[in-house]
């Protein structure tokens, strides 16, 4: 099938890729000239695992194309993908000006039918406000389908090509078809197409970010209690995973979600519900909960140093929101750094892929090391803040050797306290007792 995929970031950028490796002719189109140009050149502007393989890969078979020029992508492609960013606008609302400025200029380029699908998280009624912009501007027929995107920054490329679920929203049977047979080689072993109409389909992407969100907000309350309990989270964890009605998975405990999503997602639903005279009373405490999450965490780690004279300094590791992703977007990292840095906390960081981004978010005030340990190198503590794989199992001897008191705190939970006992480090954790020397 030959197709346009408008919006060439994390999802965008995916969705062309997986979509040419099964064979389809994709053309992609982004306004961000440095970034097509880039791309022509074989470079991927995004961390993201086995996604330079796959573009290249393609584009040397002449399936992927890069372009700035809208129109090129239009002509000759059935299946228009707009994959543009909706960031939170001041007042929580989800930003829709990139989805109606692409859609405004494909009304007014597209000269044959065509299948406009949004993969770009829209705020519910988004389908209608589309259709009626395009069909005000162009005589040519199209229709329309609402087709959010469910994968995860770190594990895109596998989430694509093997997703849970594919929603597609439209009434349309032809329509449907179509997509059909565009994600059937996603489908190999089961179905996963769930079609419904196109504002319920815009209402289960927010659904689903909300519930996970839920989840971590609620393990974060609960580690606040389980501190002043003497209970232990973690154990709580695997108790209530290990009930199959609950199921194990986002159930942990730590700084907080962020990213590009959670966070504007969740304020997003809280403005729908407000527009729409309802107080998302859940929504906001979800909100409400992981900036406390932040705010203890970094508090924990101050306050511990409270009354020092002399200048203080932390090893960090990990600035990306998540493991797997050079994404900074609202990361609690970033977050909890800045705090330090407000506190004239010297900060010396290590992060294997966003650093450098993270470096540009902090105006150049953090030092970036290219690995874990020179990053401890005379260092008061080592703060934890993303779950990388590299820090799950250290060397906790070379780090208690390196930084100048063996002191640990862990956003994250990497680690035992009966482990970190025996290497005599004192660790502080999430919603555990402390491990003291
Ligand atoms: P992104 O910021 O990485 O990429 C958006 C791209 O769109 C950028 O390259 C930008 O230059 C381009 N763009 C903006 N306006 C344009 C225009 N008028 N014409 C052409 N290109 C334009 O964003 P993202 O993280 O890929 O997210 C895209 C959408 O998908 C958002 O709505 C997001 O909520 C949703 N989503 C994101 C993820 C994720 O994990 N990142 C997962 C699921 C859904």
């Amino acid at each position: 099938m030959k197709i346009c995929v408008v919006g060439i970031g994390y999802v965008g950028l995916v969705t062309a890729a997986c979509l040419a490796e099964v064979g389809n002719q994709v053309v992609c189109v982004d306004n961000d000239s440095e970034k097509i140009d880039k791309l022509k050149h074989g470079t991927i502007p995004i961390y993201e695992p086995s996604l330079t393989e796959k573009v290249k890969y393609n584009e040397q078979r002449g399936r992927l194309r890069f372009t700035t020029k809208l129109k090129e992508g239009l002509d000759n492609s059935l299946v228009i993908f707009i994959a543009v960013g909706t960031p939170s606008g001041d007042d929580g609302s989800a930003d829709i000006s990139a989805v109606l400025s692409v859609a405004k200029q494909i009304a007014e380029s597209i000269t044959d039918y065509k299948i406009i699908v949004t993969k770009s998280t829209v705020p519910v009624g988004t389908s209608r406000k589309v259709t009626g912009l395009i069909s005000s501007k162009t005589k040519v027929t199209f229709d329309y389908v609402s087709n959010p995107e469910f994968l995860k920054e770190g594990a895109a490329v596998a989430d694509f090509m093997s997703p849970d679920r594919i929603i597609i929203g439209t009434q349309n049977k032809t329509v449907r078809q179509t997509l059909k047979q565009l994600y059937k080689p996603f489908m190999r072993r089961r179905n996963r197409l769930i079609f419904m109409d196109p504002v319920s389909a815009e209402m289960s992407k927010y659904a689903a970010n909300a519930m996970l969100a839920t989840r971590i907000s609620f393990m974060n309350e609960l580690s606040g209690l389980c501190e002043k309990l003497g209970a232990d989270i973690e154990l709580v964890r695997q108790a209530l995973g290990s009930d199959s009605r609950i199921g194990a998975s986002f159930l942990f405990p730590g700084v907080g979600f962020g990213g590009s999503c959670f966070p504007k997602d969740i304020r997003a639903l809280a403005y729908m519900g407000k527009d729409n005279g309802l107080d998302m009373k859940l929504i906001h405490s979800v909100r409400q909960v992981n900036d406390v999450q932040h705010e203890r965490f970094a508090n924990r780690v101050i306050d511990y140093f409270a009354g020092r004279t002399e200048d203080i300094t932390l090893a960090v590791w990990g600035l990306a929101f998540k493991a797997k992703t050079d994404d900074i977007r609202e990361s609690p990292a970033v977050y909890c750094v800045q705090k330090f840095l407000d506190k004239k906390i010297k900060i010396r960081a290590y992060d294997p892929a966003a650093a450098s981004s993270a470096l540009k978010a902090l105006n150049g005030n953090i030092k970036t090391l290219p690995d874990g340990y020179s990053a401890l190198e005379g260092a008061d503590a080592l703060v934890i803040l993303t779950d990388w794989q590299e820090f799950r199992n250290p060397d906790f001897e070379a780090i208690a050797e390196k930084l100048k008191k063996p002191l640990i705190f862990d956003g994250r939970n990497l680690y035992e306290p009966a482990v970190i006992k025996k290497e005599g480090i004192e660790y502080h954790s999430i919603g555990r007792k402390s491990v003291m020397k």
